[in-house]
């Protein structure tokens, strides 16, 4: 399959306040991150909060700066783009964020709000613009009669069909989608996300998931990629990564996924102590100091990611000693 996206050695480092005779630290929010996107394909990026997964996103985009690294799409590293090549290339990449009432202008109505990405793209008439507008609308499930209500005047899952149909205007190949689903209530969750799957359908989108939840990057995702503090730690297809987990990492956020069912008991992995602070990650593996089968070694040497199965990658030294319960 054809790679519409490649991600290689990304890095987004944050400088932090320099301390008197000490040298600049750096919050290391995504650090050297490699990665492809296929065609029509739902990459998911899980992880805790903080673990860099929406710094991923916005550098992957180029909201942010990289630090270092290249994001090729179509084939393009859009890092070397020129600030015009990168408007237009916009046309292509579009973004979903997390709050749609945060990111919804609340002077501006439905009708422009849909409508803001054709004025700056397309030299199409205001009644040609107006035409594409109610037909996005369509697309999402939204009536053309509120296009003249404001955003404060609509349910959370309605707000996000308007960030949708703003997203879609322009017909954009890639779609980022930041949490796009967590600040909805949870009856509403699933609406979105299978409005979100035929648009795919229908559109031949490819997206990029974030999310913190596991439960909903299975039910979305074909694959998926664990962060933890700045650095992918396992990466495989959707099934694969459910049932062969190898990093105690995915173990722990997939047994902590509820099961709806009272005769059913699992025996979930608690993870001990916080996430350590990003300013000054553990040395080793990063995650040595809450892994119950951490060695010496750990702490010394931080594991590759590399391949224990065609199209899985883990980075834990012990991984499949781990996987067959010989650690
Ligand atoms: Fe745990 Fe060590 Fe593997 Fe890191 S490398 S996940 S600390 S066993």
């Amino acid at each position: 399959m054809e790679h519409l996206a490649e991600v290689k050695n990304l890095k987004k480092y944050y400088p932090a306040k320099k301390k008197l005779f000490k040298e600049r630290q750096y919050v290391k929010a995504v650090d050297d991150v490699s990665f492809y996107i296929d065609k029509g394909e739902t990459f998911g990026v899980v992880g805790e909060s903080g673990c860099g997964k929406s710094t991923l996103c916005k550098t992957m985009i180029r909201l942010t700066e990289p630090t270092g690294g290249s994001v090729f799409f179509n084939g393009r590293d859009i890092a070397s783009l020129s600030p015009e090549e990168m408007r237009l290339m916009r046309r292509h990449i579009q973004i979903i964020f997390q709050d749609p009432y945060a990111s919804l202008n609340p002077r501006m109505t439905v009708r422009e709000l849909i409508k803001a990405p054709l004025d700056i793209f397309s030299d199409a008439s205001e009644e040609e613009k107006m035409e594409e507008v109610f037909s996005a609308m369509e697309l999402v499930g939204l009536n053309r009669e509120f296009m003249n209500k404001y955003p404060h005047e609509f349910s959370g899952g309605q707000r996000q069909r308007i960030m949708i149909a703003r997203a879609l205007i322009l017909r954009p190949e890639f779609v980022c989608c930041d949490e796009p689903v967590s600040a909805l209530d949870v009856s509403v969750r699933a609406q979105v996300l299978n409005l979100m799957k035929d648009l795919q359908e229908k559109l031949s989108l490819t997206y990029l998931f974030i999310s913190h939840d596991l439960s909903v990057v299975r039910y979305l995702c074909d694959r998926i990629a664990v962060m933890y503090l700045g650095r992918i730690v396992e990466i495989a297809e959707k099934d694969e990564l459910y049932d062969n987990t190898y990093h105690p990492y995915t173990r722990c956020l997939i047994s902590s996924i509820p099961i709806p069912d009272p005769e059913v008991k699992r025996h979930a992995m608690i993870l001990e102590g916080d996430v350590p602070s990003p300013y000054n990650p553990p040395a080793g593996c990063h995650f040595h100091t809450r892994c119950p089968y951490a060695t010496k070694e750990c702490s010394e040497r931080y594991p590759e990611l590399r391949e224990v199965a065609p199209g899985h990658s883990v980075a834990c030294h012990f991984a499949e000693k781990i996987r067959e319960g010989r650690a």
